[in-house]
């Protein structure tokens, strides 16, 4: 499926990149969350995690290690991020192409426990 993020792969769209290899483009988000936010994204077009089979694992498995090295290049490592994928329509999700927000900077506000568990 043709997606705003297959543009981005195939060049047709620009983005600000900042990582990428023959697999996976990471590229800051157009409508930054956070003083960070960079979308990490596999190259194939898995349409959301629902789609995420065996064999893709490995891939999810290296989207993890991209992060993991973002955020040591972004200077968020230590002070802490997010690496959240939103699957489906009460996710929100917006592009129906397998994603991930790099999230960090700054201290963000819990999504899990506390007064916000449903928000
Ligand atoms: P979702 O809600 O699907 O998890 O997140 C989609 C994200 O893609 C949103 O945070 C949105 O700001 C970002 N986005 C949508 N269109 C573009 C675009 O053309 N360029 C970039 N860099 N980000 C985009």
């Amino acid at each position: 499926m043709e997606t705003i993020f297959s543009k981005i792969i195939e060049g047709t769209i620009p983005a600000k990149k900042v990582f990428e290899n023959e697999r996976i483009l990471a590229f800051y988000d157009i409508e930054p969350a956070a003083p960070v936010h960079v979308l990490i994204i596999p190259k194939k077009p898995i349409p959301s995690m629902n789609e995420v089979t065996t064999e893709d694992l490995p891939l999810i498995g290296e989207i993890h290690a991209v992060a993991q090295q973002i955020a040591a290049e972004l200077g968020i490592k230590e002070s802490g991020y997010r690496l959240i994928n939103n699957c489906g329509p009460d996710s929100g999700q917006a592009v129906p192409h397998l994603h991930y927000h790099l999230i960090g900077g700054a201290k963000l506000g819990a999504l899990v426990g506390g007064s916000k568990s449903h928000a």
